[in-house]
């Protein structure tokens, strides 16, 4: 039994990292007992707002939203959603160029090896192979704009693909918020002036208003946003800061009408200072252009994302600013920052929400009482840390691995010093065609051989333990595994009427 169990959890912000942070734990104490259990207040204040954007997702979301006993198609239909397979990067490594990351595989596992090391050693022997791309399902499902969602149980080898969603970001908020509310959590409007500490420990005791009320709390969750009122503020957890590595720190987005087909993917194009994204919704597409303001003007970015546009602009673009990098502990004393108050890397590969949700698992998982005994932080934060720098190191390698020069940002990525990790995941791979997994949880490796293939760092050699398979037949089982993905794929339905049929927005 814990000798002080936690009676009152204050949550500071009510954008998509609060009402993430509030729905699980509201649902947790609901079935223990409720506020009589344990308190949950959530803190927000209208006048700052939240940031609006974050509208696509990674698969985790699917079970974050299981757990919850959230409906897939209520779901999808509340939040305007539509369905992810994984991101088409055009003009990324060269321009012209253009590749997918999808989720999922590249068919099943061959004696034991993971598939495309035998597509490797096939495509070294075998005159005219075809793109790795044709052996996985959700990119070719993508490139056929199909969508319906993979057989659970035993999905066949043409049939094992995973998906995300894209949804918009206010409504999915609001509708955690209705989640949590109806499960106890209470919501509070106001605007936060003042952090009270205690003077022996300096512990957070309460957070207090402008109006002059004073919220008290046992646990504070900071999902402040940028702002990062406690763990930056109160608590004073230094940010590191990765803009050497990922120097784009401004955005400017603007919703697009909606664009037919609606296109099961994300779209990533990569531009002169930066890149532009499309996300397809059922009412609406978001528009970002990412850039780095050394490079080039606001107005300018503002141009390239406007020209950029496959459908009518709905809105002016709206100008963000944001630096990369991370609070170097996301938990101190009683606060636990989740969201982009625990650090921020670009949206690049949709990874924000992820470690909101693992971040909110985390805090489940090492959930403290009022003891705060310190190693429940240490291990959150050792693991926060190793997701954080995983992340990065994919990101950056989008930039690093090009071959483009054609303007400022271009070179610099080409000559910059990367991290040992990633240093030593891009020598491993062009020398072995391996992957080194760093965080067990993060991108696995069909995603990091993506983006090696596709930005065209093919190995010098392939898995040795492979040697022994007789080439004929290994050949015959591609061109039969290749068929049968192009058959199921065309099988299935287009992804717009998929959506109108099953999941259309009222
Ligand atoms: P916010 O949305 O900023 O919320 C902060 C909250 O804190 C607000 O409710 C505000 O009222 C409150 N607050 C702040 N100060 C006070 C105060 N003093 N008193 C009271 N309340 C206060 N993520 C993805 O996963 N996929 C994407 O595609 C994606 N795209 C992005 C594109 C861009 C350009 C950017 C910048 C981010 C993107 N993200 C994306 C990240 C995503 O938007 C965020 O991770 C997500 O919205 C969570 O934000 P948040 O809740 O931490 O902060």
């Amino acid at each position: 039994m814990p000798e002080s169990p936690i009676r009152k959890i204050v949550i500071v912000g009510g954008g998509t990292a609060g009402w993430m942070a509030a729905a699980p734990l509201a649902q947790r104490f609901a079935a223990v007992g409720g506020p009589s259990a344990c308190e949950i207040v959530l803190v927000e204040s209208p006048d700052i707002g939240t940031i609006g954007v974050g509208e696509a997702t990674l698969p985790p979301i699917r079970a974050y939203n299981r757990t919850l006993g959230l409906d897939g198609a209520d779901f999808v239909k509340r939040t305007q959603g539509s369905f992810k397979l994984g991101i088409e990067f055009r003009d990324w490594g060269s321009v012209g160029h253009r590749f997918f990351h999808g989720f999922g595989d590249f068919g099943p596992a061959i004696d034991a090896r993971t598939p495309w090391q035998h597509w490797l050693r096939l495509s070294r022997i075998t005159q005219g192979l075809p793109s790795y791309e044709d052996w996985s399902t959700s990119t070719v499902m993508a490139k056929g704009n199909r969508f319906t969602p993979p057989v659970d149980g035993a999905p066949s080898a043409a049939n094992a693909y995973s998906f995300a969603y894209h949804f918009d970001a206010g409504l999915y908020a609001a509708y955690l918020r209705e989640y949590a509310m109806e499960r106890g959590a209470q919501r509070i409007e106001g605007l936060i002036v003042d952090v009270e500490l205690r003077p022996e420990d300096g512990f957070v005791t309460a957070v207090k208003l402008k109006d002059g009320r004073r919220i008290e709390g046992d646990l504070f969750i900071d999902c402040s946003g940028f702002r990062a009122l406690l763990i930056g503020g109160a608590m004073q957890s230094p940010f590191e800061d990765w803009t050497a590595l990922l120097p784009c720190n401004s955005a400017q987005a603007v919703p697009s009408e909606r664009v037919e087909p609606l296109t099961p993917y994300t779209m990533s194009t990569a531009k002169a200072a930066g890149w532009q994204w499309r996300i397809p919704l059922q009412h609406r597409t978001g528009n970002g252009h990412v850039y780095c303001s050394h490079f080039i003007s606001d107005d300018e970015a503002a141009g390239t994302l406007l020209a950029g546009l496959d459908s009518k602009a709905l809105d002016t673009p709206r100008q963000l600013r944001f630096t990369t990098g991370r609070r170097k502990q996301g938990w101190v004393k009683n606060v636990v920052a989740i969201g982009l108050a625990g650090g921020f890397l670009e949206p690049l590969e949709s990874t924000s929400i992820q470690l909101i949700m693992d971040g909110v698992g985390r805090l489940i998982q090492f959930f403290p009482d009022k003891q705060f005994k310190p190693h429940l932080a240490a291990e959150f934060n050792r693991q926060m840390a190793l997701q954080y720098e995983s992340i990065r190191d994919f990101i950056v390698l989008h930039y690093k691995l090009t071959e483009r020069r054609d303007s400022e940002l271009w070179r610099y990525c080409a000559a910059m010093p990367i991290p040992d990790s990633l240093a030593h995941q891009i020598e491993l791979f062009r020398s072995s065609g391996r992957v080194a997994i760093f965080d067990p949880g993060g991108f696995a490796e069909p995603s990091w051989v993506s983006l090696f293939l596709g930005l065209g760092l093919l190995p010098e050699n392939y898995d040795p333990f492979i040697d022994h398979i007789d080439p004929q037949a290994l050949l015959q089982h591609f061109v039969r595994l290749r068929q049968a993905i192009a058959q199921t794929a065309a099988d299935m339905p287009d992804h717009g009427d998929y959506i109108r049929r099953h999941v259309q927005a009222p």
